[in-house]
Protein backbone atom coordinates (compact mmCIF):
# COMPACT_ATOMS: atom_id res chain seq x y z
CA UNK A 1 0.00 0.00 0.00
CA UNK A 2 1.32 3.27 -0.81
CA UNK A 3 2.40 5.70 2.10
CA UNK A 4 -0.17 8.04 1.31
CA UNK A 5 -2.84 5.83 1.74
CA UNK A 6 -1.23 4.39 4.92
CA UNK A 7 -0.90 7.49 6.78
CA UNK A 8 -3.95 8.49 5.64
CA UNK A 9 -5.94 7.03 8.71
CA UNK A 10 -3.59 8.44 11.09
CA UNK A 11 -5.34 12.27 11.85
CA UNK A 12 -3.35 13.85 14.76
CA UNK A 13 -3.57 17.47 15.62
CA UNK A 14 -0.01 17.64 14.89
CA UNK A 15 0.99 15.41 11.81
CA UNK A 16 4.91 16.29 12.36
CA UNK A 17 4.83 13.40 15.12
CA UNK A 18 3.58 10.70 12.68
CA UNK A 19 7.04 9.73 12.05
CA UNK A 20 8.06 6.71 9.91
CA UNK A 21 12.13 7.00 9.45
CA UNK A 22 14.80 5.94 12.21
CA UNK A 23 16.03 8.32 14.04
CA UNK A 24 20.10 8.78 13.98
CA UNK A 25 22.32 11.50 14.61
CA UNK A 26 19.56 14.01 14.49
CA UNK A 27 18.60 12.67 10.49
CA UNK A 28 15.47 10.60 10.22
CA UNK A 29 16.83 8.12 8.17
CA UNK A 30 15.51 5.23 6.32
CA UNK A 31 16.98 1.75 6.74
CA UNK A 32 20.16 1.61 4.21
CA UNK A 33 18.91 -1.15 1.93
CA UNK A 34 15.38 0.22 1.65
CA UNK A 35 13.87 -2.75 3.52
CA UNK A 36 10.39 -1.28 5.50
CA UNK A 37 7.79 -3.06 8.09
CA UNK A 38 4.39 -2.43 8.41
CA UNK A 39 2.62 -1.46 11.66
CA UNK A 40 -0.87 -3.04 12.00
CA UNK A 41 -3.54 -1.73 14.32
CA UNK A 42 -4.39 -4.19 16.71
CA UNK A 43 -7.68 -3.84 16.36
CA UNK A 44 -8.98 -3.85 12.95
CA UNK A 45 -5.57 -5.47 11.26
CA UNK A 46 -5.42 -2.42 9.18
CA UNK A 47 -1.45 -1.05 8.12
CA UNK A 48 -1.36 1.94 10.01
CA UNK A 49 2.47 2.83 9.10
CA UNK A 50 5.30 1.30 7.12
CA UNK A 51 8.74 2.14 9.02
CA UNK A 52 12.32 1.06 7.94
CA UNK A 53 13.33 -2.47 8.84
CA UNK A 54 17.04 -1.81 9.41
CA UNK A 55 19.31 -4.21 10.65
CA UNK A 56 23.49 -3.96 11.61
CA UNK A 57 24.45 -1.34 9.44
CA UNK A 58 22.02 1.10 10.60
CA UNK A 59 22.26 -0.15 14.61
CA UNK A 60 26.56 0.47 13.89
CA UNK A 61 25.85 4.00 12.58
CA UNK A 62 23.61 4.83 15.43
CA UNK A 63 26.49 3.85 17.58
CA UNK A 64 28.86 6.01 16.39
CA UNK A 65 26.62 9.09 16.21
CA UNK A 66 25.63 8.27 20.22
CA UNK A 67 29.36 7.79 20.62
CA UNK A 68 30.46 11.24 19.01
CA UNK A 69 27.55 13.15 20.99
CA UNK A 70 28.58 11.19 24.28
CA UNK A 71 31.94 13.66 25.24
CA UNK A 72 29.75 16.65 24.97
CA UNK A 73 26.90 15.51 26.07
CA UNK A 74 28.60 14.09 29.45
CA UNK A 75 30.03 17.48 29.82
CA UNK A 76 27.54 20.03 30.12
CA UNK A 77 26.43 20.36 33.79
CA UNK A 78 23.78 18.37 35.15
CA UNK A 79 21.71 22.12 35.39
CA UNK A 80 22.11 22.17 31.84
CA UNK A 81 20.62 18.79 31.14
CA UNK A 82 18.15 18.62 33.09
CA UNK A 83 16.79 21.56 31.86
CA UNK A 84 16.38 20.45 28.16
CA UNK A 85 14.49 17.13 30.03
CA UNK A 86 12.22 19.61 31.78
CA UNK A 87 11.18 21.22 27.95
CA UNK A 88 10.96 17.41 26.76
CA UNK A 89 8.41 16.87 29.82
CA UNK A 90 6.55 19.87 28.79
CA UNK A 91 6.40 18.65 25.16
CA UNK A 92 4.72 15.28 25.67
CA UNK A 93 2.31 16.54 28.18
CA UNK A 94 1.41 19.49 25.37
CA UNK A 95 1.25 16.76 22.60
CA UNK A 96 -0.54 13.67 24.98
CA UNK A 97 -3.49 13.32 23.04
CA UNK A 98 -1.80 12.89 19.57
CA UNK A 99 1.10 10.51 21.69
CA UNK A 100 -2.10 8.75 23.43
CA UNK A 101 -3.60 7.64 19.61
CA UNK A 102 -0.77 7.05 18.18
CA UNK A 103 -0.63 4.24 21.21
CA UNK A 104 -4.27 3.02 20.93
CA UNK A 105 -3.93 2.93 16.74
CA UNK A 106 -0.51 1.23 17.10
CA UNK A 107 -1.15 -0.98 20.06
CA UNK A 108 -5.11 -1.29 21.47
CA UNK A 109 -5.27 0.32 24.38
CA UNK A 110 -8.22 2.20 25.56
CA UNK A 111 -7.61 5.81 25.04
CA UNK A 112 -8.24 6.83 28.61
CA UNK A 113 -5.29 4.26 29.82
CA UNK A 114 -3.16 5.63 26.92
CA UNK A 115 -3.42 8.83 28.08
CA UNK A 116 -2.57 7.81 31.63
CA UNK A 117 0.56 6.08 30.33
CA UNK A 118 1.59 9.10 28.41
CA UNK A 119 1.31 11.25 32.23
CA UNK A 120 3.17 7.81 33.65
CA UNK A 121 6.16 7.76 30.73
CA UNK A 122 6.40 11.81 30.81
CA UNK A 123 6.41 11.42 34.77
CA UNK A 124 9.98 9.50 34.80
CA UNK A 125 11.45 12.82 32.41
CA UNK A 126 10.28 15.31 35.30
CA UNK A 127 11.14 13.25 37.85
CA UNK A 128 15.15 12.37 36.37
CA UNK A 129 15.40 16.19 34.99
CA UNK A 130 15.53 16.74 39.29
CA UNK A 131 17.36 14.06 40.21
CA UNK A 132 19.84 14.53 37.58
CA UNK A 133 21.19 17.37 40.00
CA UNK A 134 21.13 15.09 42.72
CA UNK A 135 24.03 12.54 41.93
CA UNK A 136 26.01 13.09 45.09
CA UNK A 137 29.35 11.64 45.77
CA UNK A 138 31.31 10.22 48.91
CA UNK A 139 33.96 11.19 50.94
CA UNK A 140 35.31 8.15 52.77
CA UNK A 141 36.92 9.08 56.24
CA UNK A 142 40.44 7.91 55.51
CA UNK A 143 42.90 4.77 57.78
CA UNK A 144 45.38 7.02 56.22
CA UNK A 145 46.64 10.41 57.56
CA UNK A 146 48.30 11.16 54.72
CA UNK A 147 45.35 10.06 52.53
CA UNK A 148 42.29 11.38 51.32
CA UNK A 149 39.43 9.44 49.27
CA UNK A 150 36.57 9.96 47.46
CA UNK A 151 33.70 8.87 44.95
CA UNK A 152 32.19 10.72 42.11
CA UNK A 153 29.75 9.17 39.71
CA UNK A 154 30.20 9.45 35.93
CA UNK A 155 28.19 8.86 33.06
CA UNK A 156 28.56 5.14 32.27
CA UNK A 157 29.01 6.19 28.40
CA UNK A 158 26.87 4.81 25.50
CA UNK A 159 23.75 2.89 26.26
CA UNK A 160 21.40 0.42 24.38
CA UNK A 161 18.07 0.22 25.14
CA UNK A 162 15.35 -2.71 23.86
CA UNK A 163 11.65 -2.45 25.05
CA UNK A 164 8.92 -3.83 24.51
CA UNK A 165 5.18 -3.00 23.33
CA UNK A 166 3.02 -3.40 25.84
CA UNK A 167 4.06 0.38 27.11
CA UNK A 168 5.09 2.47 23.49
CA UNK A 169 6.32 4.92 25.74
CA UNK A 170 6.79 4.27 29.23
CA UNK A 171 8.87 1.79 28.75
CA UNK A 172 11.38 3.90 27.11
CA UNK A 173 11.18 6.66 29.24
CA UNK A 174 11.94 4.97 32.35
CA UNK A 175 14.87 4.36 30.52
CA UNK A 176 16.28 7.49 28.32
CA UNK A 177 15.85 9.92 31.17
CA UNK A 178 17.64 8.22 33.71
CA UNK A 179 20.21 7.83 30.76
CA UNK A 180 20.84 11.07 29.61
CA UNK A 181 20.11 12.89 33.23
CA UNK A 182 23.44 10.83 33.34
CA UNK A 183 25.02 11.94 30.77
CA UNK A 184 25.02 8.80 28.31
CA UNK A 185 23.69 8.73 24.95
CA UNK A 186 21.79 6.45 23.82
CA UNK A 187 20.42 4.18 21.12
CA UNK A 188 16.49 2.94 21.76
CA UNK A 189 15.28 -0.21 19.63
CA UNK A 190 11.25 -0.16 20.37
CA UNK A 191 9.63 -3.33 19.75
CA UNK A 192 8.38 -3.62 15.74
CA UNK A 193 4.75 -3.66 16.69
CA UNK A 194 4.56 -0.12 18.06
CA UNK A 195 7.90 1.68 16.74
CA UNK A 196 5.41 5.01 15.89
CA UNK A 197 4.80 6.56 19.65
CA UNK A 198 8.88 5.94 19.80
CA UNK A 199 9.33 8.16 16.97
CA UNK A 200 6.81 10.74 18.27
CA UNK A 201 8.81 10.95 21.52
CA UNK A 202 12.43 11.56 19.59
CA UNK A 203 11.19 14.18 17.77
CA UNK A 204 9.99 15.86 20.76
CA UNK A 205 12.70 15.46 21.89
CA UNK A 206 14.51 17.29 19.42
CA UNK A 207 11.95 19.86 19.22
CA UNK A 208 12.88 20.38 23.13
CA UNK A 209 16.53 21.12 22.17
CA UNK A 210 18.35 18.00 22.89
CA UNK A 211 21.03 17.61 20.12
CA UNK A 212 21.70 14.90 17.50
CA UNK A 213 22.95 12.12 18.53
CA UNK A 214 21.81 11.99 22.10
CA UNK A 215 18.76 10.07 21.64
CA UNK A 216 18.37 7.27 18.39
CA UNK A 217 15.92 5.63 17.25
CA UNK A 218 16.17 1.98 15.20
CA UNK A 219 13.85 -0.16 14.57
CA UNK A 220 13.44 -3.55 12.31
CA UNK A 221 15.80 -6.60 12.84
CA UNK A 222 15.78 -7.32 16.59
CA UNK A 223 18.58 -10.26 15.93
CA UNK A 224 21.00 -8.27 14.23
CA UNK A 225 20.35 -4.84 15.89
CA UNK A 226 20.52 -6.98 19.22
CA UNK A 227 23.84 -8.36 18.33
CA UNK A 228 25.30 -4.53 16.86
CA UNK A 229 24.36 -3.63 20.62
CA UNK A 230 25.90 -6.03 22.57
CA UNK A 231 28.93 -6.62 20.26
CA UNK A 232 29.62 -3.03 20.12
CA UNK A 233 32.83 -2.27 22.70
CA UNK A 234 31.47 1.61 22.61
CA UNK A 235 27.80 0.63 24.51
CA UNK A 236 28.80 0.44 27.25
CA UNK A 237 25.51 -0.65 29.04
CA UNK A 238 22.53 -2.57 28.06
CA UNK A 239 18.46 -1.54 29.51
CA UNK A 240 16.74 -4.15 28.26
CA UNK A 241 12.69 -4.81 29.08
CA UNK A 242 10.72 -7.87 27.60
CA UNK A 243 10.91 -11.26 27.50
CA UNK A 244 12.97 -13.98 30.29
CA UNK A 245 13.58 -15.60 27.27
CA UNK A 246 15.45 -12.48 25.25
CA UNK A 247 16.70 -11.01 28.53
CA UNK A 248 18.93 -14.42 28.78
CA UNK A 249 20.01 -14.25 25.88
CA UNK A 250 21.29 -10.66 26.05
CA UNK A 251 22.73 -11.50 29.99
CA UNK A 252 25.07 -14.28 27.89
CA UNK A 253 26.32 -11.91 25.26
CA UNK A 254 26.96 -8.84 27.32
CA UNK A 255 29.71 -11.28 29.01
CA UNK A 256 31.45 -10.79 25.59
CA UNK A 257 32.12 -7.15 26.32
CA UNK A 258 31.66 -7.37 29.85
CA UNK A 259 29.27 -4.58 29.58
CA UNK A 260 27.02 -3.38 32.67
CA UNK A 261 23.12 -4.66 32.57
CA UNK A 262 19.57 -4.30 33.36
CA UNK A 263 17.12 -6.62 32.94
CA UNK A 264 13.17 -6.01 33.23
CA UNK A 265 11.88 -9.57 32.25
CA UNK A 266 8.44 -11.04 32.89
CA UNK A 267 6.18 -12.01 35.93
CA UNK A 268 3.81 -14.35 37.21
CA UNK A 269 2.50 -12.29 40.01
CA UNK A 270 0.05 -13.91 42.62
CA UNK A 271 -2.85 -11.43 44.27
CA UNK A 272 -3.53 -12.91 47.63
CA UNK A 273 -6.91 -12.52 49.13
CA UNK A 274 -7.21 -13.63 52.73
CA UNK A 275 -10.44 -13.89 54.93
CA UNK A 276 -9.55 -10.65 56.50
CA UNK A 277 -10.00 -8.31 53.51
CA UNK A 278 -12.34 -5.83 53.12
CA UNK A 279 -14.46 -7.66 49.42
CA UNK A 280 -15.20 -4.62 47.92
CA UNK A 281 -11.72 -3.05 47.86
CA UNK A 282 -10.12 -6.23 47.02
CA UNK A 283 -12.76 -6.80 44.26
CA UNK A 284 -11.73 -3.33 42.55
CA UNK A 285 -8.06 -4.55 43.19
CA UNK A 286 -8.03 -7.53 41.56
CA UNK A 287 -9.78 -6.12 38.53
CA UNK A 288 -7.46 -3.32 38.04
CA UNK A 289 -4.50 -5.73 39.11
CA UNK A 290 -5.91 -8.14 36.35
CA UNK A 291 -7.68 -6.27 33.35
CA UNK A 292 -5.24 -2.98 32.93
CA UNK A 293 -4.22 -3.31 29.32
CA UNK A 294 -5.88 -6.17 28.85
CA UNK A 295 -4.18 -7.97 31.03
CA UNK A 296 -0.83 -7.27 29.12
CA UNK A 297 1.56 -6.04 31.69
CA UNK A 298 4.46 -8.14 33.53
CA UNK A 299 3.06 -6.86 36.99
CA UNK A 300 -0.47 -8.09 35.97
CA UNK A 301 -1.97 -10.22 38.49
CA UNK A 302 -1.65 -13.79 37.08
CA UNK A 303 -3.17 -15.67 39.79
CA UNK A 304 -5.54 -15.03 42.66
CA UNK A 305 -5.52 -17.24 45.51
CA UNK A 306 -8.07 -16.79 48.03
CA UNK A 307 -8.82 -18.09 51.54
CA UNK A 308 -11.50 -20.47 51.78
CA UNK A 309 -13.51 -18.20 54.71
CA UNK A 310 -14.59 -15.10 51.56
CA UNK A 311 -13.58 -17.72 48.41
CA UNK A 312 -17.60 -17.91 47.11
CA UNK A 313 -18.35 -14.50 47.93
CA UNK A 314 -15.10 -12.88 46.37
CA UNK A 315 -15.96 -15.51 42.93
CA UNK A 316 -19.33 -13.84 43.26
CA UNK A 317 -18.64 -9.93 43.14
CA UNK A 318 -15.44 -10.36 41.09
CA UNK A 319 -17.41 -12.23 38.11
CA UNK A 320 -20.28 -9.66 38.49
CA UNK A 321 -17.46 -6.92 38.05
CA UNK A 322 -15.66 -8.81 34.84
CA UNK A 323 -18.80 -8.89 33.37
CA UNK A 324 -19.06 -4.89 33.36
CA UNK A 325 -16.04 -4.35 31.49
CA UNK A 326 -16.72 -3.03 27.67
CA UNK A 327 -14.71 -4.77 25.13
CA UNK A 328 -14.21 -2.72 21.79
CA UNK A 329 -11.88 -0.83 19.58
CA UNK A 330 -9.60 1.46 22.22
CA UNK A 331 -10.48 5.17 20.45
CA UNK A 332 -14.57 4.09 21.20
CA UNK A 333 -15.93 5.96 24.13
CA UNK A 334 -17.03 3.48 27.05
CA UNK A 335 -14.12 0.84 26.15
CA UNK A 336 -12.28 -0.36 28.90
CA UNK A 337 -10.70 -3.57 27.10
CA UNK A 338 -9.48 -3.23 23.96
CA UNK A 339 -7.76 -5.92 21.68
CA UNK A 340 -4.80 -8.40 22.66
CA UNK A 341 -1.62 -7.00 20.50
CA UNK A 342 -1.43 -9.83 17.69
CA UNK A 343 -3.29 -13.47 17.06
CA UNK A 344 -0.30 -15.25 18.55
CA UNK A 345 -1.19 -13.84 21.86
CA UNK A 346 -4.94 -14.49 21.17
CA UNK A 347 -3.79 -18.47 20.66
CA UNK A 348 -1.68 -18.11 23.75
CA UNK A 349 -4.61 -17.24 26.15
CA UNK A 350 -6.99 -19.40 24.19
CA UNK A 351 -4.63 -22.44 25.35
CA UNK A 352 -3.84 -21.69 28.67
CA UNK A 353 -7.75 -21.33 28.74
CA UNK A 354 -8.36 -24.83 27.41
CA UNK A 355 -5.62 -26.11 29.34
CA UNK A 356 -6.96 -25.46 32.53
CA UNK A 357 -10.48 -26.41 31.47
CA UNK A 358 -9.35 -29.63 30.70
CA UNK A 359 -7.68 -29.51 34.11
CA UNK A 360 -10.89 -28.95 36.36
CA UNK A 361 -11.27 -25.31 36.20
CA UNK A 362 -14.28 -23.86 35.86
CA UNK A 363 -15.52 -20.93 33.83
CA UNK A 364 -17.26 -18.18 35.38
CA UNK A 365 -17.65 -16.04 32.74
CA UNK A 366 -15.99 -15.58 29.60
CA UNK A 367 -13.55 -18.10 28.33
CA UNK A 368 -13.38 -17.83 24.93
CA UNK A 369 -12.69 -15.73 21.85
CA UNK A 370 -15.44 -12.35 21.29
CA UNK A 371 -17.62 -11.89 18.83
CA UNK A 372 -15.62 -9.11 17.32
CA UNK A 373 -13.40 -11.23 16.33
CA UNK A 374 -9.63 -10.88 15.15
CA UNK A 375 -7.57 -10.41 18.17
CA UNK A 376 -10.60 -10.11 20.98
CA UNK A 377 -10.94 -12.39 24.02
CA UNK A 378 -13.75 -12.50 26.33
CA UNK A 379 -12.81 -11.11 29.91
CA UNK A 380 -12.84 -14.32 31.56
CA UNK A 381 -12.61 -15.83 35.31
CA UNK A 382 -12.35 -19.55 36.09
CA UNK A 383 -12.78 -20.77 39.72
CA UNK A 384 -10.98 -23.95 40.80
CA UNK A 385 -7.40 -23.21 39.32
CA UNK A 386 -4.69 -25.74 40.70
CA UNK A 387 -1.22 -25.92 40.40
CA UNK A 388 -0.59 -28.05 37.55
CA UNK A 389 -2.25 -25.77 35.33
CA UNK A 390 -0.34 -24.14 32.85
CA UNK A 391 -1.76 -20.34 34.07
CA UNK A 392 -0.09 -21.04 37.41
CA UNK A 393 3.20 -21.68 36.03
CA UNK A 394 3.38 -19.11 32.88
CA UNK A 395 2.04 -15.43 32.21
CA UNK A 396 -1.11 -15.77 30.51
CA UNK A 397 -0.27 -12.12 29.25
CA UNK A 398 -4.19 -11.56 28.63
CA UNK A 399 -7.81 -11.04 30.02
CA UNK A 400 -8.11 -14.16 32.10
CA UNK A 401 -8.32 -14.40 35.92
CA UNK A 402 -7.78 -17.56 37.27
CA UNK A 403 -9.56 -18.30 40.97
CA UNK A 404 -7.39 -20.69 43.96
CA UNK A 405 -8.58 -22.03 46.82
CA UNK A 406 -6.22 -21.80 49.77
CA UNK A 407 -6.43 -22.34 53.85
CA UNK A 408 -3.85 -21.36 56.04
CA UNK A 409 -1.41 -18.43 55.60
CA UNK A 410 1.31 -20.52 55.10
CA UNK A 411 -0.29 -22.40 51.86
CA UNK A 412 -0.62 -19.28 50.60
CA UNK A 413 2.84 -17.97 50.73
CA UNK A 414 4.47 -21.41 49.79
CA UNK A 415 1.68 -21.07 46.49
CA UNK A 416 2.67 -17.33 45.89
CA UNK A 417 6.27 -18.07 45.86
CA UNK A 418 6.06 -21.44 43.91
CA UNK A 419 7.55 -19.66 40.60
CA UNK A 420 10.56 -18.98 38.99
CA UNK A 421 9.59 -15.50 38.80
CA UNK A 422 9.44 -12.29 41.35
CA UNK A 423 8.74 -8.96 40.26
CA UNK A 424 5.19 -7.87 41.92
CA UNK A 425 2.82 -9.40 44.22
CA UNK A 426 -0.17 -8.11 46.00
CA UNK A 427 -1.91 -9.10 49.14
CA UNK A 428 -5.19 -7.82 50.68
CA UNK A 429 -5.83 -7.99 54.49
CA UNK A 430 -7.44 -5.61 56.64
CA UNK A 431 -4.93 -6.69 59.64
CA UNK A 432 -1.71 -4.47 58.80
CA UNK A 433 0.23 -7.01 61.25
CA UNK A 434 -1.06 -9.67 59.44
CA UNK A 435 -0.12 -7.57 55.51
CA UNK A 436 3.08 -7.12 57.10
CA UNK A 437 4.20 -10.53 57.54
CA UNK A 438 3.28 -11.60 54.74
CA UNK A 439 4.99 -8.72 52.88
CA UNK A 440 8.34 -10.18 54.35
CA UNK A 441 7.67 -13.33 53.41
CA UNK A 442 6.86 -12.79 49.78
CA UNK A 443 9.75 -13.31 47.05
CA UNK A 444 9.33 -10.42 45.11
CA UNK A 445 10.56 -7.20 44.41
CA UNK A 446 7.60 -5.19 44.61
CA UNK A 447 4.77 -6.08 46.90
CA UNK A 448 1.21 -4.12 46.82
CA UNK A 449 -0.86 -4.04 50.15
CA UNK A 450 -4.20 -3.68 49.58
CA UNK A 451 -3.07 -2.13 46.52
CA UNK A 452 -2.38 -2.98 42.99
CA UNK A 453 -1.71 -0.05 40.99
CA UNK A 454 2.18 0.20 42.18
CA UNK A 455 4.28 1.69 39.34
CA UNK A 456 5.11 5.12 39.53
CA UNK A 457 8.44 7.03 38.56
CA UNK A 458 9.17 7.53 42.14
CA UNK A 459 9.15 3.91 43.44
CA UNK A 460 12.02 1.45 42.52
CA UNK A 461 10.52 -0.95 40.02
CA UNK A 462 11.83 -4.47 39.30
CA UNK A 463 11.96 -8.28 40.40
CA UNK A 464 14.23 -10.80 42.34
CA UNK A 465 14.67 -14.64 40.42
CA UNK A 466 14.23 -14.84 36.71
CA UNK A 467 12.39 -11.44 36.68
CA UNK A 468 15.19 -9.17 36.12
CA UNK A 469 18.39 -7.24 37.01
CA UNK A 470 18.38 -3.43 38.55
CA UNK A 471 15.72 -0.98 39.22
CA UNK A 472 13.85 1.56 37.06
CA UNK A 473 12.24 4.70 38.68
CA UNK A 474 13.43 6.32 41.77
CA UNK A 475 16.60 7.83 43.12
CA UNK A 476 18.24 4.27 42.75
CA UNK A 477 17.11 4.07 39.02
CA UNK A 478 19.55 6.51 37.82
CA UNK A 479 22.43 4.10 39.27
CA UNK A 480 22.14 1.93 36.29
CA UNK A 481 23.85 4.58 34.26
CA UNK A 482 26.54 5.61 36.63
CA UNK A 483 30.04 4.11 37.30
CA UNK A 484 31.43 4.93 40.66
CA UNK A 485 35.07 6.21 40.49
CA UNK A 486 37.20 6.28 43.53
CA UNK A 487 39.89 9.28 43.90
CA UNK A 488 42.24 8.83 46.65
CA UNK A 489 44.73 11.83 47.19
CA UNK A 490 47.97 11.34 48.37
CA UNK A 491 51.04 12.68 49.99
CA UNK A 492 48.63 15.17 51.93
CA UNK A 493 50.50 16.97 54.41
CA UNK A 494 50.19 16.91 58.38
CA UNK A 495 47.00 18.58 59.55
CA UNK A 496 47.38 22.34 61.05
CA UNK A 497 47.88 22.54 64.53
CA UNK A 498 46.43 25.55 65.24
P1 LIG B 1 10.23 -9.81 23.77
O1 LIG B 1 9.84 -10.73 22.70
O2 LIG B 1 11.32 -10.21 24.69
O3 LIG B 1 10.61 -8.43 23.02
C1 LIG B 1 11.07 -7.32 23.73
C2 LIG B 1 12.04 -6.55 22.87
O4 LIG B 1 13.17 -7.37 22.58
C3 LIG B 1 11.46 -6.14 21.51
O5 LIG B 1 11.99 -4.88 21.17
C4 LIG B 1 12.02 -7.21 20.58
O6 LIG B 1 12.15 -6.79 19.25
C5 LIG B 1 13.39 -7.42 21.18
N1 LIG B 1 14.03 -8.68 20.85
C6 LIG B 1 13.45 -9.87 20.57
N2 LIG B 1 14.40 -10.80 20.35
C7 LIG B 1 15.60 -10.18 20.48
C8 LIG B 1 16.96 -10.60 20.36
N3 LIG B 1 17.29 -11.87 20.08
N4 LIG B 1 17.94 -9.70 20.57
C9 LIG B 1 17.63 -8.41 20.86
N5 LIG B 1 16.35 -7.96 20.99
C10 LIG B 1 15.36 -8.83 20.80
O7 LIG B 1 9.02 -9.41 24.70
P2 LIG B 1 7.58 -8.86 24.29
O8 LIG B 1 6.77 -10.00 23.84
O9 LIG B 1 7.72 -7.68 23.40
O10 LIG B 1 7.06 -8.29 25.69
C11 LIG B 1 6.38 -9.07 26.61
C12 LIG B 1 7.30 -9.49 27.74
O11 LIG B 1 7.90 -8.35 28.33
C13 LIG B 1 6.51 -10.15 28.85
O12 LIG B 1 7.21 -11.29 29.33
C14 LIG B 1 6.47 -9.09 29.93
O13 LIG B 1 6.32 -9.59 31.23
C15 LIG B 1 7.78 -8.41 29.73
N6 LIG B 1 7.72 -7.05 30.30
C16 LIG B 1 8.44 -6.81 31.43
C17 LIG B 1 8.38 -5.56 32.01
C18 LIG B 1 9.16 -5.27 33.27
O14 LIG B 1 9.32 -4.11 33.59
N7 LIG B 1 9.65 -6.27 33.99
C19 LIG B 1 7.60 -4.54 31.44
C20 LIG B 1 6.88 -4.82 30.28
C21 LIG B 1 6.96 -6.09 29.71
P3 LIG B 1 11.00 -6.99 18.15
O15 LIG B 1 9.76 -6.42 18.75
O16 LIG B 1 11.48 -6.18 17.03
O17 LIG B 1 10.90 -8.45 17.89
Amino acid sequence: MAFAQVGAMVQLKNMALFKSQGLIGGEWTDAHDGRTLAVNNPATGEIIANVPFMGKVDAQKAIAAASVAFQPWSKRTAFDRCKLLRKWFDLLLENKEDLAKLMVLENGKPLAEAIGEVHYGAGFVEYYAEEGKRVYGDIIPSPFPTKRMLVMKQAVGVVGAITPWNFPLAMITRKVAPALAAGCTIVVKPAELTPLTALAAAELALQAGIPSGVMNVVMGDAIEIGAALMESNEVRKITFTGSTHVGKILMAAAAKTVKKISLELGGNAPLIIFNDADIEIAVKGALHGKFRNTGQTCVCVNRILVQDGIYDEFAAAFTKAVQELQVGNGLEAGVTQGPLINEASLEKVDKHVQDAVSKGAKVLVGGKRHSLGRTFYEPTVLCNATDDMLIFREEVFGPVAPLMRFHTDEEAIKMANDTEFGLAAYAYTENIEHGWRVAEALDYGMVGLNETLISTEVAPFGGTKQSGLGREGSNYGIDEYLELKYLCLGNIKQPFMC
